[in-house]
């Protein structure tokens, strides 16, 4: 067996944070990719770590029950419950990710659940992504406030005023979906911004938004 366990997991964890962080979706450190790696186990990126400098043995691995780490150099990120209660709930799921990517975030400080407007979206993900209250990152009780939240078909999650959750059934997957997450809020708050001047900030960056995802 290699000396590090799950390289080949803990690789792919990496490969969808530069991803992820390539689209300006993870904001700086912040933001968390998990992933399933059998029935006991899950690999979670480290707490603070710059997504470009990171190395497979950086990548945490951690029991799904008791969340205590058996490899992995550094400590685990700070929302590793979040991530276990999403992947215990659905094990078919194997990838987790948690985002701060712009514009659904910006829908999250609103506190509205967001609608999903695509048939393929809906079948992946349910109709809305709900919303989970406040509670500051990192906390027990906003792992309290997602398990709450939880509702079997819907597999996305906005967080107050900080985010979103999604779960998929493989990490290429998952980054595709908060992808056409963002293209969703873009939709839904061009709607709610239909007054608002053409040059302002948060319809060009809508706009945008959309262009790219197309
Ligand atoms: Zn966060």
């Amino acid at each position: 067996m290699s000396s590090t366990p799950f390289l080949a997991q803990r690789q792919a964890v990496i490969a969808s944070c530069l991803r992820l962080a390539d689209q300006g979706y993870l904001a700086g450190t912040g933001g968390n990719v998990a992933l399933r790696l059998d029935a006991q186990h899950f690999a979670v990126t480290p707490s603070a770590a710059d997504y470009y400098g990171m190395t497979p043995e950086q990548i945490a691995v951690l029991r799904l029950d008791t969340l205590a780490q058996v490899a992995g150099e550094m400590k685990p990120s700070v929302e590793s419950a979040m991530h276990a209660s999403l992947l215990r709930r659905w094990p078919e799921r194997l990838a987790s990710v948690h985002t701060h990517q712009p514009l659904a975030s910006a829908v999250a400080l609103l506190g509205q659940a967001l609608p999903l407007d695509e048939a393929a979206d809906i079948a992946a993900l349910g109709p809305r992504l709900e919303v989970v209250g406040y509670a500051p990152s990192g906390t027990s009780l906003l792992v309290k406030r997602l398990r709450r939240t939880l509702r079997e078909g819907i597999h996305a999650y906005l967080l107050r005023n900080h985010g979103l959750i999604c779960t998929a059934p493989d990490l290429p997957r998952a980054a595709e979906l908060v992808a056409r997450i963002e293209a969703t809020a873009a939709r839904w708050l061009l709607r709610q911004a239909g007054q608002l001047p053409q040059q302002h900030p948060l319809r060009r960056r809508a706009e945008a938004a959309l262009t790219n995802s197309c």
